[in-house]
């Protein structure tokens, strides 16, 4: 098969893996103009000092051993299948780059013949591009569940971020439409890659010398909508990770449906306003000082689609409202709508010279169309209104009329009957990463 054709099927068979986000456009060159946007094929990455990295986004191939219902890579998938060598990768990548194409490569792979064969094609790549091209740019590597700890640890001393995608968040969910695949044995690499960070950072502490393992870190990815864990259970999840495993990023992917399997939900648009709500969450708990137990519980485990979870939050806890912003402290205005992370720093900063005037706040970077019915400056109220759970969840709910959001458990299947009962079971699904016994 020509090396265009492989590109084109497995360039867009990653699309479906948003641990990095392909850039979603379709552009031809004008004739004055220089380059042209692909749908799939280049993504878009932030690097640590927030510069946008343009990297190649393929799969190794799309031959899988294995029959996930929710993946369009399965084995029984009639679909146009390529596989490309270790070789090939690699001069993609080094000619790409030397064209300014891109700046990086992000690699994944479905399972071909084993997972210990498919990680070694990987292995493969990255030493061709690292010692004999000696290609320096920024490579995102994905972990093969079940491979051999002792390559995955050899990709890591090439690769800078690494990823085992869990995509389904509960063993109930994975046995029943990933029989082939085990939880501990996604979960087992994780657990080594974040050990070998540790480390070798530790080993860096004596010596400068010693070379970085896995030096941006490693992410996964969760499927969202496809199986009926709650909100809670996934944010939860997510939690243990950053916790346990020290994980850069997790990502959140709406539940594309890409087969008809009567196990798998059926609707006509992805849950993309969950997906966002569980990113804004899982924002609260990086950077807010949140815990999952503050945002949901077992008996409100989904979040309000209308409302952001800190604003939910805070109509929750309006007995803590109005906060005094010349009074208040970091870790409090930090919870006030509207207030960010740089904007509470700059309040703080600022009261240390004299009193701060609402009218101070915008300058601070504080979105006051939100952040009024929450707090006084100098004494005064400018909400406007009561502070009053009706009147404020009305402000501030975003209008959804017309965009069509799923219902968490809208489906067509018997599978899941009973489901807000089973939902509430799977809480306890995974006791390693949700703080119970290991
Ligand atoms: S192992 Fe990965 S690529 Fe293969 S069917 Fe499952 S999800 Fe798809």
């Amino acid at each position: 098969m020509e090396l265009v054709k492989k590109l084109s099927i497995l360039a867009d068979a990653a699309k479906y893996d948003v641990s990095c986000s392909s850039s979603g456009s379709k552009r031809a060159n004008t004739p004055n103009g220089v380059g042209n946007a692909a749908v799939a094929g280049i993504c878009h990455s932030w690097a640590d000092d927030g510069r946008c990295i343009s990297l190649l986004k393929i799969l190794f191939t799309n031959y899988c051993i294995y029959d996930c219902a929710y993946c369009v890579n399965r084995v029984s998938n009639d679909r146009a299948r390529a596989a490309f060598t270790a070789r090939e990768v690699a001069d993609l990548t080094i000619n790409f780059y030397r064209r300014n194409y891109i700046e990086g490569l992000f690699l994944s792979s479905a399972v071909m013949k084993s997972p210990d064969h498919t990680m070694e094609q990987l292995v493969k790549v990255v030493r061709i591009l690292r010692e004999e091209h000696k290609f320096n740019g920024y490579i995102h590597l994905k972990a093969i569940p079940d491979a051999d700890p002792s390559l995955i640890f050899q990709a890591g001393e090439y690769a800078d971020r690494m990823s085992v995608n869990i995509e389904l968040p509960s063993r109930k969910s994975l046995k029943l439409l990933a029989p082939e695949k085990e939880f501990d044995t996604i979960v087992s690499p994780m657990k080594n890659i974040g050990a070998g960070i540790i480390e070798r950072k530790e080993e860096r502490k004596k010596s400068r010398k010693v070379k970085k393992f896995v030096p941006a870190g490693q992410s996964t990815q969760l499927i969202v909508g496809a199986s009926p864990e709650p909100d809670f259970h996934i944010l939860k999840l997510s939690e243990g990770l950053y916790n346990k495993f020290n994980l850069k990023r997790v990502y959140y992917s709406a539940y594309i449906p890409v087969s008809t399997n009567p196990l798998l939900p059926t609707f006509k648009n992805p849950p993309l306003l969950r997906e966002h709500r569980l990113y804004q969450a899982d924002w609260l708990l990086r950077f807010y000082k949140f815990q999952a137990d503050e945002l949901l519980d077992r008996e409100n485990p989904n979040f309000d689609i209308a409302l952001d979870p800190k604003a939910n939050w805070a109509l929750n806890h309006l007995e803590l409202f109005p906060v005094e912003i010349n009074t208040a402290d970091y870790e409090l205005l930090l919870r006030v709508p509207g207030i960010g992370v740089k904007s509470a720093q700059r309040i703080i900063r600022s009261r240390r010279t004299g009193s701060i005037s609402y009218y101070d706040l915008k300058k601070f970077g504080t979105v006051l169309k939100r952040a009024r019915y929450f707090i006084t400056c100098q004494g005064k109220y400018f909400g406007g209104i009561p502070i009053r759970d009706d009147l404020l969840r009305d402000r501030l709910s975003t209008d959804i009329a017309g965009s069509k959001q799923l219902s968490l458990f809208e489906q067509n299947n018997d599978s899941w009957s009973n489901v807000e009962e089973k939902a509430d079971s799977y809480l306890n699904d995974i006791p390693l990463l949700t703080g119970g016994s290991e």
